[in-house]
């Protein structure tokens, strides 16, 4: 007979369930995956497939985000030190047009995501007409995208203290300069380039403001809501200086202090010299109505008028100017919004293909990818928390984008105004506090960077894996693939996928560990491996 246990000692006893997760953790198999039915066309064979759920958060399903990290240093390394173009480009004038269009392509693809997901287009929009310019230069009649509406009309004029950068006509070349040393061996060299965001006010070693009072949340708040803009330009001052088409691996991520900052793996080089007046050359201005004043901040909030679809000022009874009325209003003696723009501080090296140097930097390229954002450093004393608390309330009212709620508070209605807005509840992801302001693609590459898609290296790494294991790949034409829904009886509860992820994990390692000892010489007895692992 079993002892009577004390329910101390039963709760110090391990949860079978999550044994069963902690070993298809150790084991490098998803947590929450996805059942689909297999149906063999030819044969009429019905088999159950585990598909990993594809999560880039750890906190999500740490296997998929190591995965997912692991593939992102793979696209890293394929592309930074390539020796030749990605894709064929003979050499024709006519490419340069073509790499104008597909850079104008791809902003169009940028410009109608952003517009789906409800976010601020402007400078999307901006960049595109920049490139229909150079498009127009670089020889071609007519329009890349025939009837666009009139752009609004921007100022355009520099900032007083912005040097001028040189320009030069930009080459479709994608790849760096080599250089010879004196014993005749050539160089390729690449560069990592970390940029940060200006200061705020003095921090600590903590990355806490010395002097909280002082410390300029609003500026930190703005420049992260436009970082993304700001690396735009960045990357177009560089092509342009650099006269060749600059390609890049970017992460973006917080330092201690909560600014975002970027970490850069570059195709080719530039002295540090060239770099500092890049940098000081680059900014981005917002050309937004006036958020300083707040006009409707208490219980005075702007009411909805239901018949003419817009909002009112609860004391005058008169309609709050639209969104476009606003713009409209910005005189050519007014200042933009913001200007945002990195800070002088940044940090430059060159690095060699397949060098220490190169692993490393990709280490740090990729270190921060299976967190959120707000994630990577977490307030442990009571000023981090004090910190990350200012921060979050100057997010909360600093508008987001132009259809931000926001607005009403500084007596503007946002762009396509709807009832129901309430400034400081904007959906919008910039104001949730595990993005501290940055809501963008945390890794920014470029499209000729590997030349490969993350799919391809995705493929890449599965031919590796089928060549290494003497499997044959099978042909997609021959399977039906249908998901598998709670209701029907084929459904495995999540207890049970577990169990199969482990079970086939296990399999698969044991056929890897097999197939290389074999590759080496030894021989083993061979295990077949049939199970699909998640
Ligand atoms: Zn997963
Ligand atoms: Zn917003």
């Amino acid at each position: 007979m079993t002892p009577r246990q004390t329910r101390t000692r039963r709760l110090a006893m391990p949860l079978a369930r999550d044994v069963v997760r902690d070993l298809a953790v150790t084991n490098g198999g998803c947590i929450r995956p996805v059942q689909l039915r297999r149906t063999d066309l030819d044969t009429g064979q019905v088999e159950q497939v585990l598909v990993p759920c594809g999560h880039t958060l750890a906190t999500v399903c740490p296997s998929c985000a190591k995965r997912a990290k692991a593939l992102r240093a793979a696209q890293c390394r394929e592309g930074w030190h390539l020796e030749t173009e990605p894709v064929i480009v003979p050499d024709d004038p006519d490419d340069v047009q073509l790499m104008w269009v597909e850079h104008r392509a791809e902003t169009q693809q940028h410009r109608d995501q952003a517009e789906a997901a409800g976010q601020d287009t402007s400078e999307l929009d901006e960049l595109a007409g920049e490139l229909d310019e150079e498009i127009t230069r670089s020889g071609v009649r007519g329009n890349v995208l025939p009837g666009r509406p009139e752009r609004r009309h921007r100022s355009t004029r520099r900032r007083q203290d912005t040097p001028d950068l040189p320009r030069r006509a930009v080459a479709p070349r994608t790849i760096g300069k080599t250089y010879t040393a004196p014993d005749g061996r050539t160089f390729r060299p690449s560069m990592f380039i970390t940029l940060t965001c200006d200061s705020y006010g003095k921090v600590t070693a903590d990355g806490t403001p010395a002097h909280p009072d002082a410390y300029d949340y609003q500026r930190a708040a703005r420049d992260a809501l436009h970082f993304a803009a700001l690396f735009d330009r960045l990357v177009q001052n560089l092509r342009r200086f650099l006269g060749y088409d600059v390609q890049y691996f970017a992460a973006i991520e917080p330092q201690k202090r909560l600014a975002p900052h970027i970490h850069l793996a570059m195709r080719g080089t530039l002295s540090r010299t060239e770099l500092r007046q890049v940098i000081a050359a680059t900014y981005h201005q917002v050309w937004w109505p006036p958020a300083d004043k707040v006009k409707h901040g208490g219980g005075d909030l702007p009411v909805w008028h239901e018949a003419s679809g817009g909002y009112l000022d609860p004391a005058t009874g008169e309609f709050l100017p639209t969104w476009d009325d606003s713009l409209d209003a910005i005189g050519p003696d007014d200042e933009p919004l913001h200007v945002a723009r990195f800070g002088p501080k940044f940090d430059a090296q060159g690095v060699l293909g397949d060098s220490k140097d190169s692993a490393r930097c990709i280490g740090y390229l990729t270190k921060y990818l299976t967190k959120n954002v707000a994630d990577c450093h977490q307030a442990t004393t009571s000023a981090g928390q004090d910190h990350a608390e200012r921060l979050a309330d100057a997010l909360r009212y600093e508008p987001c984008s132009p259809t931000c709620a926001n607005w009403l508070r500084y007596g503007v209605q946002p762009k396509n105004a709807r009832e129901g807005l309430r400034p400081g509840r904007c959906t919008g992801k910039a104001h949730r506090r595990e993005y501290l302001g940055y809501a963008g693609r945390r890794v920014l590459v470029s499209r000729k960077w590997s030349g490969k898609t993350l799919a391809d290296h995705r493929a890449d790494r599965k031919a590796w894996l089928l060549e290494t294991l003497g499997i044959a790949d099978t042909d997609p034409a021959r399977f039906m693939w249908e998901p598998v829904t709670p209701g029907d009886p084929d459904h495995m509860p999540p207890a049970q996928r577990l169990l199969h992820v482990v079970a086939d994990r296990q399999k698969w390692h044991a056929a890897l560990t097999n197939a290389r000892a074999r590759a080496s010489g030894q021989s083993t007895p061979h295990l077949s491996a049939t199970g699909r692992a998640a």
